[in-house]
């Protein structure tokens, strides 16, 4: 297998040396297979890479917004003749499975397909006036020079979202991906640069770890250059992130965790549920933001559901991701390490089922069904905890892998009031056949984005992508939603009067006759 190295790249040139010292990114399916050497940067090689995307934004925005969209659509076919590549390397570097890679890298193309267009939209408005011989407009101008921070568990997918739009839209990228997906990263920036043709300095990637990117964010920020964050990590991370950019008078893009409900109503069809559960909650081994955290039954089919769910997982394939499984490993052994801990909140009170085991799958804690040798790599067994109530650290927190609580309810409003009580806000669902009980829950949950019959998980490209609470302050990513991201609104006033016409004291108004009666 090739194994590469990866360097910051910035103004359309390699970075020499490690200023952030080296680290291998391997293969979290067969641990001895390194992907790639990664050589890290140091805060103030974060600050370069700022500059250098602040001095070449102007010049890129100055390109025009439709020779921008060509250059967004010439991407999208790049990836698209890459997508087998691509989806591969996903799969090596971060066990994601080879299916839903492909899936992950179409999203690329669905963005560029969505935003090609865009350069030729764009709009601005043209607005009516109180005042004769002036006229009103609208425009949309990009906000500068953009860092973008992303996690790796959709290492390609939710970096196009951010870098797609915000190209189109005339700013410059500053991409600081996660260190645990950088062959996927340089892959992805190498396709951006190449098929773009973008102008160096334009698109520029740098690897560091987080508290570097931190600290080079700062001093970035310190000295203007920066205009735009996108973050997409942790709530405990983006809270940090926003609290720096509101330092800095800017409202970052956050994109955080989440703990996504999923309501289950006397009236479902269970079947349905059980299977949306099951990729919901296990696939990609439970490491999506919009992973099912919580299932909510009613009473009345708790018992049904649980018994078919548990069995559903414990008959489901994990293992090598390139074989046919529902899952693979875990992203990399920190988070395999992280979700030992989430397991250690599993109290006497609760009751565990869907494996034969919990914990890393080994020789000794076997899986039935496991693809491959669980010994190579860091795989988990799939986890469901019955009873799960508010107050257990397991209902309220997002336990990032493969694990699912199931709690019960007894009428629809304590269905919302569980499914809002953790305090996040990304996903949700609701399994009904009753119209009222759909509408009922979209209306009381807190989530950004509401599935009815379907799984938590599954985004499409062009509807608005984010959350609320603890899951992000609100921003939107995705279709048209995420130019107000990208781009601030200017106003334009043109007045040929040829005099000083006062706005609100200089309008003509008409004489209405209000004492008029039929
Ligand atoms: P994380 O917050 O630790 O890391 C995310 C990114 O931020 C990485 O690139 C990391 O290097 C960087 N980072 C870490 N500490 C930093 C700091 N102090 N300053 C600046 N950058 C820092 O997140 P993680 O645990 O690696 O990723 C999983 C989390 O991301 C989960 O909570 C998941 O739900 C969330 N996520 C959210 C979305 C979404 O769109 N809402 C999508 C994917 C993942």
């Amino acid at each position: 297998m090739d194994q590469r190295t990866v360097s910051s790249v910035i103004a359309g040139r390699p970075v020499a040396g490690a200023p952030g010292g080296r680290i291998r990114s391997t293969n979290p399916a067969r641990l001895d297979e390194v992907v790639a050497d990664v050589a890290l940067g140091d805060a103030t090689l974060l600050v370069t890479a700022a500059q250098v995307a602040s001095d070449a934004q102007r010049a890129w925005a100055d390109v025009p917004a439709p020779v921008r969209g060509r250059a967004i659509a010439h991407i999208g076919r790049l990836v698209e003749d890459n997508k087998q590549a691509l989806a591969a390397l996903v799969t090596r570097e971060i066990g994601k499975p080879y299916p839903e890679a492909l899936g992950e890298v179409q999203e690329i193309i669905d963005t560029c397909d969505f935003f090609l267009g865009e350069g030729r939209r764009l709009y601005g408005q043209t607005v009516p006036s109180e005042m004769p011989d002036k006229q009103l407009f609208t425009f949309r101008n990009p906000v500068g020079a953009v860092a973008v921070i992303t996690a790796g568990n959709f290492p390609v997918a939710v970096p196009s979202w951010y870098i797609v739009p915000a190209l189109l839209c005339g700013n410059s990228v500053v991409w600081k991906p996660a260190e645990y997906s950088a062959a996927t990263a340089a892959a992805f920036h190498e396709l951006f640069c190449r098929g773009g043709g973008l102008p160096p300095g334009v698109f520029n990637v740098v690897y560091a770890d987080g508290p570097t990117t931190f600290a080079g964010l700062e001093q970035a920020l310190d000295a203007g250059l920066i205009d735009k964050v996108g973050f997409t990590g942790s709530s405990e991370v983006g809270a940090r992130i926003g609290e720096l950019a509101g330092r800095h008078l800017q409202s970052a893009c956050l994109e955080l965790g989440g703990k996504n409900p999923m309501v289950v109503t006397a009236s479902a069809d269970i079947d349905l549920a059980v299977e949306g559960a099951l990729f919901g909650g296990f696939g990609t081994a439970g490491q999506r933001c919009t992973s099912l955290g919580t299932v909510i039954c009613h009473e009345s089919v708790h018992d049904e559901f649980l018994t078919r769910f548990a069995e559903a997982t414990a008959a489901a394939a994990v293992g090598d991701p390139f074989a046919d499984v529902l899952y693979g490993p875990m992203l990399d052994i920190r988070f395999s390490e992280r979700f030992e801990r989430f397991l250690a909140w599993i109290g006497p009170q609760h009751k565990i089922m869907g494996s034969s085991g919990i914990g890393r799958i080994t020789a000794a804690n076997p899986r039935a069904r496991f693809a491959g040798d669980p010994e190579a790599g860091i795989f988990c067994h799939p986890t469901i905890v019955d009873g799960v109530r508010p107050g257990d650290k397991i209902f309220d927190q997002e336990t990032f892998g493969p694990l699912v609580g199931v709690t019960t309810y007894r009428t629809l409003d304590q269905a919302v009031e569980l499914a809002n009580a953790p305090g996040y806000g990304l996903s949700s669902s609701i399994y009904t056949s009753d119209a009222s009980e759909a509408f009922r829950f979209r209306r009381g949950v807190s989530a950004g984005m509401v599935s009815v019959n379907n799984s938590t998980s599954g985004a499409e490209a062009h509807l608005p992508f984010g959350g609320n609470g603890k899951s992000g302050n609100g921003s939107r990513q995705s279709g048209q939603w995420v130019l107000d991201q990208f781009t601030r609104w200017q106003a334009l006033n043109w007045d040929y009067s040829g005099r000083l016409q006062k706005a609100q004291m200089d309008v003509a108004e008409l004489t209405p006759d209000h004492d008029f009666r039929l």
